[in-house]
């Protein structure tokens, strides 16, 4: 890679470190007791146009590529998960159809709000029976004239109770189904018919809200179709890379955190008078934490310039997106042990990476998913490069 391209990596790193460092670390456990962001904070990443990173210039963002976003995520994933989880979003899933395949009106409409963060999206495929099996979804999108007629519930939809705008996936043909039968709508939150249901309380990731949604013949124009009807699995899962290097970056961010938490406490200990870290038991556990870190991390980057060279990297994105999860899930057992029964404490950040690292493995496709997706392409012969 070019050093000019680095550098200008290293700066933007830094920039996101000291926002990160100065306004939203003495905030995070606010944001785990309140379940909320404070409103001012995400005042300041509005002025500071986070909201529309990855979302072309001529659109009111930045046209970051895949490594500068990847390196915002893993920045702000040191601090609470909430903080990268909004700003992913509008970002990512909740932008990324409209930006590769809405049409010129979507995207004069729709992309200067997202990337303003004035209005806050959300990307609705799952459903209570259709998590992994995607092609399953129920919804139904129905035209009527110059209308679609949506009914139907999702359900575990990031943003939900918040979303002004919501990516919405819905079945146009039930006897085609998966292969042409699925499309993908663009619906906002003030068209009738359209209520929030439970409001999922989870085990972690705390100030990230997920909600049923549910649609009561709720009338979307026709104009608010994402590409061709019928296409709507393959924008969907087009967006869904986008997702999948996010979880990877975060896992990455959130196992970077720990690695520092566990070195700064093993050398500010003391056993039977010796240092912590004089220990071998401890150096062994530093030792892996951060050897697995690496790796993940230079998969991340690797695959993200892949990504930024527009060549086809969903096996490798497969591969970040498995090994990061996992592996922040084994960095944070050892980060448990070096920390003894202080890491157990609530209030203290390496039992609450436990709780949220935890879900990196669910959403976006789980591990066994990933497994299977990855095993597939190697089985048709391509290999990770
Ligand atoms: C915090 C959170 C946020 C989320 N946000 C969103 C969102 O914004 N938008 C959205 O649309 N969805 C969202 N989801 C849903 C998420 O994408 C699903 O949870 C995920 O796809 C898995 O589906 P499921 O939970 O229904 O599990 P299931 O598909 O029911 O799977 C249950 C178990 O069976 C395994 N399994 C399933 N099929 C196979 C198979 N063929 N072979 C082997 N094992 C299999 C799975 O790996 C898993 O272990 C979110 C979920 C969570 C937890």
């Amino acid at each position: 890679m070019d050093l000019s391209k680095l550098e200008k990596l290293e700066k933007l790193r830094m920039e996101i470190r000291q926002f990160a460092r100065e306004e939203l670390l003495p905030y995070e456990q606010e944001v785990e007791t309140n379940n909320q962001i404070p409103e001012h904070i995400l005042a300041q990443m509005r002025e500071r146009g986070y909201f529309g990173l990855t979302i072309p210039r001529e659109y009111g963002g930045k046209g970051m590529g895949k490594m500068e976003f990847c390196t915002v995520e893993e920045e702000l994933a040191k601090t609470h998960f909430a903080f990268m989880d909004i700003i992913s979003l509008n970002n990512g899933l909740g932008s990324r159809s409209i930006v590769l395949d809405g049409s010129q009106e979507q995207k004069q409409k729709y992309l200067p709000r997202l990337a303003s963060g004035e209005w806050i999206s959300a990307f609705t495929l799952t459903e209570p029976n259709a998590g992994s099996d995607a092609a399953s979804i129920t919804t139904t999108a129905e035209k009527k004239g110059d209308v679609y007629i949506l009914n139907g519930m999702k359900h575990f939809i990031t943003n939900a109770p918040i979303a002004d705008v919501f990516i919405v996936i819905a079945v146009t043909d039930p006897e085609l189904g998966p292969k042409g039968g699925i499309s993908a709508f663009i619906v906002e939150k003030d068209f009738p018919g359209i209520s929030i249901g439970n409001v999922h309380q989870s085990m972690g990731m705390h100030g990230s809200h997920k909600s049923e949604v549910i649609f009561k013949d709720t009338p979307v124009p026709v104009q608010n179709l994402i590409g061709t009807e019928g296409r709507g699995l393959a924008v969907a899962l087009k967006t869904v890379d986008e997702g999948r290097m996010g979880v990877a970056a975060t896992s990455v961010g959130m196992a970077t955190r720990l690695l520092d938490m566990a070195v700064e406490f093993a050398q500010s200990q003391e056993f039977n008078k010796k240092s912590l870290a004089k220990y071998q038991s401890v150096e062994w556990l530093l030792a892996d934490m951060a050897t697995e870190l690496y790796a993940a991390r230079t998969m991340l980057y690797k695959t993200a310039e892949k990504m930024d060279k527009k060549e086809d990297a969903q096996l490798e994105v497969a591969m970040c997106k498995l090994y990061g999860s996992e592996m922040v899930g084994r960095v944070v057992e050892k980060a448990m042990e070096v920390f003894g029964q202080q890491g157990c404490l609530y209030q203290n950040v390496v039992e609450r990476i436990l709780r949220d690292a935890r879900i990196l493995r669910i959403f976006e496709g789980t591990a066994e998913i990933h497994r299977i997706i990855i095993g597939r392409k190697l089985l048709k012969g391509q290999r990770p490069s």
